[in-house]
């Protein structure tokens, strides 16, 4: 077999066998296929597609590439969730303490934040002492015990993906829906859950910016996932301005910790982890149909027992839980600046991609997989979609470096004000699967 004529047969836009797809990716994890043939091969299939059998086919080759993680040992059907990934979504945060008071073990592998998106792994990381990277040992005695596991995917999961990804990521080739399907899907069913809800985002934020985009995508990794024998759903959501009111790593550790408090519980980031939670407590045989579900994700933030199950979480990992009590334990930055309106209107969009690059610029973020973070800095959001702001009215404050000079105007053109009220537009655009 020749990478040559694998790329050929691409570019012309013929399909790969199984045995092609597997002769590849296993070449690419090992280092005997150049990265200047994947990389003309990843291009291809960005402009010629895949077949649902070659997208399998990948799929597949990219899983059995590294180890499968064994979770027969804990009882009980253990549901995932993954977001395609935004600006301020700490939605597993909120959702996997409230699956595990209500009975269903969670299992999740996160990633960190890159460019402007947050990652899971980076707030967690902002609870002083808790242990973000995991042993497959500490994982299931994570899970066995506190019925949530959540814990930075060791270099055994789909190793493929890792150097697939970093290809694809210099090489303006990560926007293609097969290769998408196939980077999340092999890593899900790497990480041995048994069901799966996705939630995909949709809008100018996210990757994929149209509803058709979106729904295609999720079709896509449903059909994988419905293909191994996994219960799988998908949720459509919008993702035109940041998620609540937090950016940075220990602001959404807070933020997160109010909603499983019951504050903030009409706001658009709690209804939404509360639907998917409830979405997965479906699949975990906790309910059987969604309002006897929301009940049950409700009465866990009422009698707080999901607050407990982060508690218990934080507390078995080595980390700090007295810091979800008392947040002046959590990592603080060393000034707080206010950014003014400097007009009145209603806003009806916020750049949540500009915010989240400046965020990075105060250090929440990584420019480079290399960079250290700075937990504690970030910034709130006070304006909201829909929301009359005035002029003087603070509508952001900055969580800074001591001595940080902050430029308001970049904040100010992030928000998008109108002279009347915008229509108001559902959050969840739509369902996929079973
Ligand atoms: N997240 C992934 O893990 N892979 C992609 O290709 C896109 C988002």
């Amino acid at each position: 077999m020749r990478m040559y004529d694998l790329i050929y047969t691409k570019k012309q836009g013929g399909a790969l066998s199984p045995e092609q797809i597997a002769f590849w990716v296993n070449g690419a994890a090992e280092g005997s296929v150049p990265d200047e043939q994947s990389a003309a091969l990843l291009m291809a299939i960005c402009w010629r597609g895949m077949t649902t059998e070659e997208t399998l086919a990948l799929t597949l080759a990219m899983r059995d590439s590294g180890k499968r993680m064994d979770l027969s040992a804990v009882p009980g059907t253990k549901v995932d969730k993954h977001s395609t990934g935004g600006v301020g979504d700490k939605t597993t945060l909120i959702l996997g303490p409230i699956v595990a008071a209500c009975g269903v073990p969670c299992p999740m592998f996160s990633g960190r934040g890159l460019g402007h998106t947050g990652g899971t792994v980076d707030k967690f990381a902002a609870i002083p002492g808790l242990k973000v990277e995991l042993t497959d040992a500490e994982f299931i005695r994570s899970l066995k015990e506190t019925r949530f596991a959540n814990s930075a995917p060791t270099g055994d999961i789909a190793p493929a993906d890792k150097k697939l990804y970093a290809l694809r990521d210099t090489t303006a080739t990560v926007e293609s829906i097969p290769l998408i399907t196939a980077s999340i899907m092999s890593k899900k069913l790497a990480g041995g859950a048994d069901a799966l809800v996705l939630d995909v985002k949709c809008g100018p934020t996210a990757f994929m910016k149209t509803l058709e985009d979106a729904r295609t995508l999720a079709q896509s990794m449903v059909a994988v996932g419905t293909a191994h024998g996994m219960q799988i759903r998908a949720l459509i959501t919008r993702m035109d301005a940041p998620l609540g009111w937090a950016i940075g790593n220990a602001l959404e550790v807070m933020e997160s910790v109010e909603i499983l408090r019951g504050e903030h519980g009409d706001s658009e980031l709690a209804q939404m982890s509360f639907r998917l939670a409830a979405e997965m407590l479906i699949m975990g045989g906790a309910a059987k149909v969604l309002p006897e579900a929301l009940a049950k994700v409700q009465a866990s933030i009422r009698d707080g027992s999901a607050l407990e199950a982060l508690r218990r979480f934080v507390a078995l990992n080595g980390g700090e839980a007295g810091a979800l009590d008392d947040f002046s334990r959590l990592p603080q930055a060393g000034q707080t600046v206010d950014v003014r309106a400097d007009r009145a209107g209603f806003v009806s969009a916020i750049d949540g991609r500009a915010l989240g690059l400046l965020a990075m610029d105060l250090g929440a973020g990584r420019k480079d997989q290399k960079d250290v973070l700075d937990l504690g800095v970030g910034i709130r959001v006070h304006a909201a979609v829909g929301k009359r702001v005035e002029a003087g009215e603070v509508v952001f404050t900055a969580h800074t470096k001591k001595g940080y000079s902050l430029r308001p105007d970049a904040y100010l053109a992030t928000l998008e004000l109108e002279a009347s009220r915008p229509a108001e537009t559902p959050w969840l655009l739509d369902t996929i699967g079973c």
